[in-house]
Order: structure tokens, then sequence, then C-alpha cells
């Protein structure tokens, strides 16, 4: 019997989160696409509940965050019980995002509403299809898939491993998973709860016995996740009854009782990383390229976030725009922000599971203090929300960096916060609404209009456009005064003072953005050479023509 051959530009192995949003994004952008998924049918787990704060701001700079809005409730912070004391707060309400809070949402619903945008936009997941072997070739790689019992080859240019912790990818390609079991046993129960009122926050509770982490989310149920230091001898494939759970429940938080529930599970953790996201034109996203403890819910919200890094570059190289070698970027990106979690949420457990008494007293005193003191407590939340997360120590943002600007204004690499903008044709503008439009923006900033710092704007905007064309979109930033009405120069007013304060644009410097929410570079002074070189390291010189 002949074999099915079809070709496409881009497939994307697996359809959870991470596949379901990379289709979206490349089919948004003219992109060809195959999804292929082994399973019938989606996974009926609540798994990831909650989108931070840099997801959503990376969703909203892709147009996709109302979506997930809709359907979640937000939670603003968490509470700490250490068995002394009042609980201590952990709060987000007050962080600077559109976003200050963990947006609840169980992961079955986020891959509905990804698996229902995808369908909108024309493509299905093609269900019952797994990947069984992937070849490598001059063109992109070649993979067999077994689709209802019969096989197909997809020849693609570009092959996107989502396909999870135990990627058939990684395991075709030979590409290692390094790193450990961490030897932990975790506890997770969907239920409801008795006899305690989480008052809408996430709740942790440390005790000499493990530690206990409450959130609810739907349906009056609330996620239970438990680590019982005096049960992690428990074989690693034993089931976990309710009685079981609600024992280890009273050891570490007495008077707390479960009932009803819907998912039981016992499981055990690992750290591992792909030593590269990049091999060849196969590309390693979310689970598929890092895992890591529960702490701090992070793993759907990493792959989630590789997805944005990788797929405009994709994008750009596919259309003609930039190099191959700008993909490289999302390696460099992207890896050292997945070890920094691994190491962050390993730390957190080891102060769970601090051996002996007296570390034990320290834990409770450290978790006290630190919770009391800000400055900790906002490096905590930062963490959590994944606002901290910067990408300084890639050789472009190391290159691109400027020395003579402030301390505090952001550099190459660095994350963009929202900030607040008036436009005469929009006067509730802000500034993600303005990144949305281009791939690249570029904001010139001046204390007050003169013709000098006018004309010098005119000439960069004139340049860019020249050279790059509507790939970049140039802005003349005004700190007050009345606008300039020139028809090619668009003119915005930083009536808040928000654009100095936040980002540190000071009278004459000139920042350039990238569309994925991230400062491309930003100089002190405006010097043309120098900033059309920066751009060329993203894009080619007259790429449209
Ligand atoms: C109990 C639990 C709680 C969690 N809580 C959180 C949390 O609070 N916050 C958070 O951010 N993350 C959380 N996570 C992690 C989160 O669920 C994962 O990080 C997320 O699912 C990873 O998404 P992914 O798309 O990379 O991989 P997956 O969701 O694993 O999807 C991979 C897909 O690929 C398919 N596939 C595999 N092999 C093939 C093949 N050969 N051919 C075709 N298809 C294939 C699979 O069937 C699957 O559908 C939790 C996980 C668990 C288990």
């Amino acid at each position: 019997m002949d074999i099915l051959k079809r070709s496409t530009q881009v497939l994307i192995v697996g359809a959870g989160p991470t596949g379901l949003l990379a289709a979206i994004e490349l089919v948004k952008r003219g992109i060809s696409c195959i999804i292929i998924e082994k399973k019938e049918e989606r996974s009926p787990f609540s798994k990831a509940l909650g989108l931070h704060a840099r997801t959503l701001e990376t969703l909203e700079l892709m147009g996709l965050a109302d979506l997930f809005l809709e359907k979640g409730y937000p939670v603003t912070g968490s509470r700490l019980h250490f068995g002394i004391g009042k609980p201590s707060k952990l709060d987000f309400s007050q962080l600077d995002t559109p976003f200050p809070y963990v947006l609840v949402l169980p992961q079955y619903d986020t891959e509905e509403i990804l698996e229902n945008h995808l369908e909108q936009l024309g493509v299905e997941v093609e269900r019952h299809s797994e990947l069984i072997d992937l070849e490598i070739n001059s063109e992109g790689a070649l993979a067999v898939v077994n689709r209802n019992g019969h096989r197909e080859q997809i020849q693609a240019n570009y092959v996107l491993s989502c396909d999870g912790a135990h990627s058939k990818v990684r395991e075709i390609l030979k590409v290692p998973f390094e790193g450990n079991k961490e030897n932990m046993i975790f506890f997770l129960a969907d239920a409801k709860i008795k006899q305690f009122n989480s008052k809408g926050y996430m709740n942790v509770f440390m005790a000499n016995r493990g530690m206990l982490f409450l959130l609810p989310f739907k349906n009056h149920y609330t996620r239970v996740i438990a680590v019982d230091l005096a049960k992690q001898n428990r074989p690693h494939s034993s089931e976990l009854s309710l009685q079981e759970l609600q024992d280890s429940v009273n050891n570490i938080a007495p008077g707390i009782t479960l009932a009803d529930p819907v998912w039981l599970s016992q499981f055990g953790t690992s750290h591992r990383l792909v030593p590269n996201y990049r091999h060849g034109n196969v590309f390693f996203i979310g689970d598929a390229a890092h895992i890591h403890n529960p702490a701090g819910g992070q793993g759907m919200n990493l792959g989630l976030q590789d997805v944005l890094n990788l797929v405009w570059k994709l994008e750009f190289v596919i259309k003609g725009y930039s190099h191959d070698s700008i993909l490289n970027t999302y390696h460099e990106e992207r890896h050292f922000i997945a070890s920094q979690v691994i190491s962050a949420t390993s730390k957190m457990m080891h102060v769970v599971t601090l051996p002996s008494p007296i570390l034990k007293r320290a834990r409770r005193i450290v978790g006290k203090s630190a919770t009391s003191l800000n400055a900790i407590k906002n490096f905590a939340v930062k963490g959590l929300t994944e606002l901290k997360f910067n990408y300084r120590h890639s050789s472009q943002a190391i290159n691109h960096y400027d020395k003579r600007l402030r301390k505090n204004a952001l550099q190459a690499g660095d994350r963009v916060p929202d900030a607040y903008l008036f436009s005469g044709h929009s006067p509730q503008l802000n500034l993600f609404s303005i990144l949305k439009q281009h791939p690249f923006t570029c904001f010139i900033y001046a204390n007050h209009i003169n013709d000098s710092n006018f004309d010098q704007a005119k000439k960069v905007s004139k340049q860019f456009q020249n050279e790059f064309g509507d790939l970049v979109r140039t802005y003349y930033i005004l700190q007050n005064g009345a606008p300039s009405r020139d028809e090619n120069l668009s003119t915005l007013i930083d009536v808040k003072n928000e654009l100095q304060k936040k980002i540190g644009l000071t009278d004459g410097s000139i920042i350039v953005f990238r569309q994925d929410g991230i400062v491309a570079f930003h100089q002190k002074h405006i010097d043309l050479e120098q900033c059309s070189e920066k751009l060329r390291f993203w894009m080619l010189q007259r790429s449209l023509g």
C-alpha cells in the first residue's frame, strides 16, 4: 500500500498547551503547520492551575489574554502558615503589571480555549496520530506518523517537539534529558475542603511533618498538594487513598477535612533539561525541554513563554526577514530561565525538607522574617509571577548593553512593563497596545519638542523605514507639550512620566522594543549607524524589498 506523503512548513508534535499555542501563533502569522496528537481526547485532569502575570502579559502582547481572562478568576496573594502566630502574606496586587494576580484556570480549560481558538483559525488537531520516527534531512526533517493505524510521512522544514516530559522526538534524536530524580513524593487531590476558609488565597502550611498547599479553583473544589516527610518511603507505584492523604493533612495542618475527591494521585519529581533547545531544525518546547517539581506552579507557564519567544523568530526566518542564526537565541534566552526555575524550585523543596529539628526551627524563623521583609517579599513575588526574568545573560543583550544609561534603566534583554501614554487619537493608550502592532517598536524620547530633536527623530524613522520597512515602527515621545502633526512620525506623550520612571528614558535617548515585550536595545544617545547595526542582528536589511 502507498504511504501518504504530505509536507508543511512546521510540524508540531503534541497538542498539550505548548503545541496548541505554537500552532495558533504560527497560523496567525501565515505559516503552514500540522499539529499531531497521539491521544484521541484532551486530558481531563486539572494539572496546571494558574497563569502567572508574565504569561498573561505575553499572551496580551499576542492578543490572546482576553480568551483566558473570561474563564479564570484572579488570586491576588498567598498566605503562609508556619504554625505560630498569624499567617504571613504575599501580596500580588501591588505588582507593576496589568495582571497583578495568578489567574486560576484548570489546564483542561486552558487547552480547550486554545484548541477552540485554533479551530476558529481553520486548523484542527490531528488526533490519534503518533510520531513514531523522525529523520533530519537537508530540508528539515521527515516524520513518520501512525495515523489511525496507517503510516504516513510528513516532510517539514521545522519540527516543534511539544510532546511532553517523555518526548518521543528527544528519544528518536537521542537528545539527553540531563538532571536527576528529586526523590520526593508528592500527594495530590482535587477535593472539597471543610472547616477551612481559604478566603480566595493560595494557602501554604509549613510544619515539621511537611508542607500542604491549598488553592480553590472551580465548582467548590480545591487543589491539595502535600509533602509528608513521614511518608517519603512509600513505593512510587502505590495508590493514594483519601484516608491516607487526610492523615497527612491532619499532621501538617490539623483541622482541615477533605471530601469528595475527583482526582487523587501520588507522584515523584525530577529536574531535567535538554542541553540545547535546538537540534538542527527541531526545537524543544515546554516539558519536552524542561521539567522540575511543582513548587510555584511554573511548568506550563514556562512552556507557554517558550512558545512566544520562538514563534516570531521562526516567522522571521521562514519569511526571509532574518538569518537562521536568530533561531539560536531561543536556546540562549530560554534555557537559562528554565535552569533558574529548576534551581529555585529545588531550593524551595530543600526548605520544606530540612532534616534536623534545629534546621526546622530555623526554617520557621527565616520564613517568618522573610515574609515580613518587603525586599524579600518582592523578590519572592516577582519570582513566582515570573516578572523578574530577563534575557540580560544572552550574548546579544551583553553586546547591546549601554553603560551610560542610569542604573535602573532598562537594558537589552529586559522585560518591558506596561505604561500609560497619551495620543491625540486614543487618550487611553497603553504601551502594550502599541507593541502589539509591529514586530519592533522604536521610541525616541524628548523632554520638549524642538527642531533639532524632531528632525533627528524623523531621520531615524526614515532610515529604519528604508532598511526594515514595516517591521519597525518609530514614535517620537514627548515628556510634555504640544505634539507635532507630522504625517510620517506619530507623537505620543508620556503624561504620567511612566516611560521615564519605569523604563529610564531620558531626553535624547532611544529604545527599541521586541514584540514579545523585551527590550531589543536602549541607548542614552542616538547614534543612527550603531542603532541600525543593532537592529541588523534581528533583521536583514531591506527585508521587505
Ligand atoms: C499534577 C500536576 C500539577 C501541575 N501544576 C502546574 C501548575 O500549577 N502550573 C504550571 O505552570 N504547571 C503545572 N504542571 C505542569 C504542566 O501540566 C505541564 O508543564 C504542561 O502540561 C506541559 O505542557 P506541554 O504542552 O509542554 O506538554 P504536555 O501537556 O505533556 O503535552 C504533550 C502532548 O504531546 C502528546 N504526545 C506525546 N508523544 C507524542 C507522540 N509521539 N506523537 C504525538 N503526540 C504525542 C501527549 O499525548 C500530550 O498531549 C502540573 C503538572 C501536573 C502533572
